[in-house]
């Protein structure tokens, strides 16, 4: 008789998004003459900027003649991509991250939720809360975590983002093995200092542990001070992982192209305490279970990095920003605090109430869709998250109407 892995039936079924789309279509039929803005949405609204799709098209064009058509990529990406990104990202902000140490790929959340592979059964994990999901969930289905209890896997240090703590969790008193942090943050919009980053990679090299950066959202930081790669901090190099992707920089959400460095000088350790590096492990597992990401793809990505191409993913994030810009204002305007949207397209907003309530509240009264911030951990509850990614046209008629609706 085939058994299941038993780990799945553990995960909490996450009935978020289609609890929102339950509620929004149970309003829409009900009043069919109110059309719904939906300012919840994760995904980019803007179309690829023009030297992607050039780079696109013309890769596509080589693809199509046996002189420059090409079959099986290198699994971890080609070169020209590595390298400028090593260049770009990494030379140009005074980190030293080698093209060898940068594994392309078809999207962080692959390789958030795959990372975890590479470490022993039995690595005690900190998790924040609220946070993305995939990094959670994952560890579940591996069974590194006990039951759900009370909307918490038994077992998991939660890492809690409240206001208290301006949304960005310390260092836990307790030691951990694996740690996921993400800045700027989904769902808060929360970046990290540099101080809080040092005391995070000081944490790690005093426990040996590992830090898994997801820093998904790290073009959209304005404000100088703030990090925008983890290896910006001194040892960082030694105790993290970092995960990037064109998903959120260049609007690939549909096209798919990100990327994850592992610094040679990373170790983990047997059960004997022999020190490995985990670039060796996730090169592995890498050309074990990939095959690269399709080369107009990876020649779309390369040509952020062209001077077209940065003026132009700029020019796409201070869109998004100007819209974050407006929600936030007007949030304040009515009385809200929140945080996000400066550096992160999303906004969270502290409801002051519970976030269900809060969501129907904006859905009945000025039909407006956001995301309640319970969904996503249980530090969420009093909060939602507002999203900057959509239309100007939608971002100025929902903010009149909840204006209207809330005054
Ligand atoms: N990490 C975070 C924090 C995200 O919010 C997302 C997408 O919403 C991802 C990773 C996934 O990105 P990708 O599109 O590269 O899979």
């Amino acid at each position: 008789m085939i058994r299941i892995n038993e780990n799945y039936t553990k995960l909490k079924a996450s009935y978020l998004f289609s609890d929102i789309a339950k509620r929004v279509s149970a309003y829409t039929a009900a009043n069919p003459g109110k059309p719904v803005i939906r300012l919840g949405i994760g995904d980019v609204t803007e179309p690829l900027p023009r030297v992607c799709v050039d780079a696109l098209h013309a890769a596509t064009d080589e693809m199509a003649a046996r002189a420059t058509f090409k079959g099986y990529g290198p699994e971890q990406g080609y070169a020209f991509l590595r390298e400028a990104v090593a260049q770009h990202d990494y030379a140009a902000r005074g980190c030293k991250i080698d093209a060898d140490e940068i594994f392309i790929s078809d999207g962080s959340k692959c390789d958030c939720g795959n990372i975890q592979e590479i470490f022993a059964q039995d690595v005690r994990l900190a998790i924040p809360d609220p946070v993305y999901p995939v990094y959670v969930d994952t560890n579940v289905m591996a069974g590194r975590t006990g039951a759900n209890v009370d909307g918490r896997y038994q077992g998991v240090t939660y890492l809690e983002s409240t206001p208290a703590n301006g949304y960005v969790p310390a260092v836990p008193a307790v030691a951990t093995d694996l740690i996921y942090l993400c800045f700027p943050n989904n769902p808060t919009g929360a970046v990290a200092t540099k101080a809080q980053l040092t005391a995070w990679v000081e944490y790690a090299r005093r426990n040996r542990a590992v830090i898994l950066f997801d820093s998904a959202y790290e073009a959209y930081i304005r404000d100088p001070a703030i990090p925008h790669s983890i290896y910006e901090i001194e040892g960082a190099r030694e105790v993290a992982i970092e995960f990037r992707s064109f998903s959120k920089t260049a609007g690939f959400t549909g096209t798919r192209c990100a990327y994850t460095v592992v610094p040679k000088t990373l170790m983990a350790y047997d059960a004997a305490g022999n020190a490995h590096a985990l670039h060796a492990l996730w090169n592995r597992r890498h050309t074990t279970k990939f095959n690269g990401v399709a080369y107009p793809i990876q020649k779309a990505a390369a040509a952020v990095y062209t001077e077209a191409g940065r003026k132009q993913t700029s020019d796409l994030i201070d869109f998004y920003l100007a819209n974050a810009r407006l929600i936030r204002e007007a949030m304040n305007r009515l009385g809200f605090k929140c945080i996000g949207g400066d550096n992160a397209p999303y906004l969270w907003i502290n409801t002051g109430r519970d976030s269900w309530e809060f969501f129907d509240l904006l859905l009945n009264r000025a039909q407006v869709v956001c995301t309640p911030g319970a969904g996503f951990g249980k530090c969420g509850e009093g909060h939602v998250r507002i999203s900057a990614f959509n239309s100007r046209e939608n971002v100025e008629t929902a903010l009149t109407r909840i204006a209207a609706a809330l005054r």
